[in-house]
């Protein structure tokens, strides 16, 4: 695998590589990589000849100061977990790569997305997601980006930022929840839990199931409100538990088998988790 810090040489690089009839498939992290990370790298070796992860913790897209200094930093594990499955580029830009000096960050028009769930939990959230995949897009260039379905309203943002930046080529994979064998979405954020908190958070994947097994027998409301109540059983304060529309997330007042989606943000002790489950 080689490293790259710097964007120039990586672009060289990879113009040489694609003039030699390459296709490449980008991974983007925020590296403490765990197997739903590395599920992408093996889904874009499986359909790219090379592919090209980068790590690299957006200051920009982090609305609480604390989440961003505690945010978990393993590059040696990171390293050698990319080496070993055969990711063939490492880029770990420095900021001042991402963000030079002079750079003036665009602002995306991404309409009501933007400012639902996540977006309204994390207000500015979803630009910093933008500024940093644009910016990581202009380096890498790549055919296929791979994203996990785990954070699925940034996919949705994502699909969004390519629409609004003419990346009409380049093609976007949604790659399913890796979960711990409890049920736990696997996320970076999970090595801040105790192991009485991570035993707790399987709740999250139950109360989600819980949904999807009733969705026939009880309305939305109380979907909600009993998928709800096993979060608090298990501790959890609740940002949101939504059931909405799988295309553009607003809210379903009913299940009439349009396409649809539970969510889930909750906080154990200082840690803010989220998951979510397609309902058909
Ligand atoms: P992050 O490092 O948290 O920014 O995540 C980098 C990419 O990995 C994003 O596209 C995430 O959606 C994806 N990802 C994170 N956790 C998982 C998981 N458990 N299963 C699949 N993909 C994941």
């Amino acid at each position: 695998m080689i490293i790259f810090k710097k964007a120039k040489p990586l672009t060289d690089r990879l113009t040489a590589w694609k003039g030699a009839g390459k296709r490449t498939g980008f991974v983007p992290t925020m590296g403490a990589l765990h197997d739903g990370h590395l599920s992408l790298i093996r889904e874009s070796m499986a359909e790219n000849d090379l592919t090209v992860c980068s790590i690299f913790i957006n200051p920009t897209q982090f609305n609480n100061a604390d989440d961003f200094a505690r945010y978990p930093v393993t590059l040696e594990q990171d390293i050698e977990q990319l080496t070993n499955a055969g990711c063939s580029v490492l880029l770990l830009p420095p900021e001042t790569e991402v963000y030079p000096a002079g750079y003036v960050k665009p602002h995306y028009d991404l309409g009501p997305i933007e400012t639902v769930l996540e977006g309204y939990y994390r207000p500015g959230h979803f630009q910093g997601v933008c500024q940093v995949v644009d910016r990581l897009l202009q380096m890498v260039a790549p055919d296929r980006l791979y994203l996990g379905q785990k954070d699925y309203q940034q996919c949705m943002v994502v699909r969004k930022l390519l629409q609004l930046t003419g990346r009409t080529h380049l093609q976007l994979r949604i790659v399913s929840t890796k979960r711990e064998a409890a049920g736990l979405a696997m996320s970076s954020r999970n090595l801040r839990l105790d192991s009485r908190q991570r035993e707790k958070a399987a709740v999250i994947y139950s109360a989600l199931n819980y949904i999807k097994t009733h969705q026939k027998e009880l309305t939305v409301a109380q979907l909600k409100e009993k998928a709800a109540a096993l979060l608090k059983a298990s501790g959890f304060t609740i940002d949101y538990v939504e059931i909405a529309d799988a295309g553009d997330l607003t809210p379903c007042s009913a299940l009439n088998g349009q396409p649809a989606i539970a969510l889930v943000a909750a906080t154990i002790g200082s840690i803010r988790l989220i998951d979510n489950l397609l309902l058909n």
